[in-house]
């Protein structure tokens, strides 16, 4: 990632950024803990939300809050346009072919749980098989698992290497002709993995079998495009996207959503209902059953609004500086060792200290203002691999600062002279 010529291009525009002004839009990074500035490296679990987002929120509950699709009246009609042009403004984000494309689920989870349950239901049997790779995060594992135990079918798993990369050759030989789907997250939540994810959407095309790809680590630091990625599923929650929680998205090509039966019955997914039977809505509507989020869907659109402000360009160049600064200051540590060290990252750097627990680590740096994630961030299997309890992971936002890498950095010597 570091000496790329992508990566110096990016660093000359990196030095423009204007994170001070960033700042600003986000009151909760203004405050202290434990009597110092907060430090907040914890944005892959959940980013923070700027001022217009929660204005948003304000502006749908105290002028325009009513249920969607049903009313006539002026308010419903006011929501029914901010929910539907929220769905709008996420096909171009996401670069999707239509609108129907693109389903409202409560995040990542949710959707990943949709396609299990869908396609589990409609096109599983008995000895398909479903690969996935080994740095899942648990809602890409537990969701197949369950299905595969229903349908009798069998989950296979890509090994990855020492620095944390998926062993292509390895893949390859797993797939055949039982194999149904691929499920691959795009960017590691744990090790901050990019996976190749054209080589490996084109290997499984090549074989006739659909992907979906886990982007809640990936759309809040690169622009993705779904048409030009050509995965067949992609899910992303917005509350690791600067958006409210209880809210994310699938996508899912036409043809596949057509194909796939509805996951649950309820309001807004029917066309027409008798005792005997009932007859489904169109798409996206066949997926969206009951009275949806509506408030954090038009919270999403707002924050997507933001991103797009910012600027993806300007976004990744600023945020491959700061881990590589990360990088670079974390390994001037004695005694640190890093878990993942992939060719490819983003987001997150996660490391282990000799002799201390992951988890004194993170007390500690939180009596120090420096709040990072400890523990195995729901990739147990991840940890199983490295044979480590659990990590310490900083995740990076564009609104963190070579500053607060420095003052990780110092806390990371405090706990170093508690322990020695
Ligand atoms: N996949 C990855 C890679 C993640 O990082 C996360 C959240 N840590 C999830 C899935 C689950 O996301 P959510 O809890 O928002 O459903």
């Amino acid at each position: 990632m570091t000496n790329t010529t992508k990566d110096f291009t990016a660093d000359t525009r990196a030095s423009h950024f204007d994170v001070e002004k960033i700042r600003k839009d986000f009151p909760i990074l203004q405050q202290e803990v434990h009597g110092k500035p907060l430090i907040y490296l914890d944005n892959a679990a959940t980013s923070q939300t700027p001022t217009v987002v929660v204005d948003a929120l304000r502006k749908y509950y105290f002028e325009y809050n009513s249920n969607v699709h049903r009313g006539v009246h002026r308010l419903s009609q006011i929501a029914t346009d901010a929910y539907e042009g929220t769905r709008k403004k996420i096909q171009h984000f996401l670069n999707a072919k239509s609108n129907e494309e693109i389903i409202f689920t409560k995040g990542t989870t949710d959707g990943i749980n949709l396609i299990a349950a869908s396609f589990g239901r409609g096109l599983i049997k008995q000895g398909d098989e479903i690969v996935i790779s080994a740095m899942e995060h648990h809602s890409n594992i537990v969701p197949w698992q369950m299905m595969c135990e229903e349908r009798g079918a069998k989950l296979r798993i890509i090994p990855i290497n020492d620095n944390g990369e998926i062993i292509f050759e390895a893949y390859e030989g797993l797939l055949n002709e039982r194999t149904k789907l691929v499920s691959i997250v795009h960017t590691s939540n744990s090790l901050g993995t990019v996976n190749p994810l054209r080589e490996i959407i084109d290997l499984a095309h090549s074989k006739g079998v659909p992907v979906l790809v886990d982007g809640a680590q990936a759309v809040p630091h690169t622009h993705v495009d779904v048409q030009a990625l050509d995965c067949d599923f992609f899910v992303f929650s917005s509350h690791k996207v600067f958006g409210p929680t209880g809210i994310g998205v699938l996508y899912g090509k036409k043809e596949w959503l057509q194909k796939l039966p509805p996951y649950q019955g309820g309001g807004d997914m029917i066309l027409n209902v008798t005792f005997e039977s009932t007859k489904f809505n169109d798409l996206p509507y066949k997926f969206e059953a009951g009275t949806p989020n509506i408030a954090d869907v038009i919270g999403l659109g707002v924050a997507i609004d933001y991103i797009q402000k910012v600027g993806y360009s300007a976004i990744s160049a600023y945020e491959n500086e700061l881990i590589r600064y990360a990088v670079q200051r974390l390994s001037e540590i004695e005694g640190l060792r890093f878990i993942g060290q992939a060719k490819k990252r983003a987001g997150a750097v996660s490391f282990v200290l000799e002799n201390v627990h992951p988890h004194d680590i993170g007390t500690i740096l939180d009596r120090e203002g420096v709040a990072v994630r400890t523990g195995h961030h729901c990739t147990q299997p991840v940890m199983q691999r490295f044979k480590v309890p659990a990590t310490t992971r900083a995740s990076f936002a564009f609104y963190n600062t070579k500053e607060e890498i420095d003052a990780l950095i110092k806390a990371l010597y405090k706990v170093i002279e508690m322990f020695s």
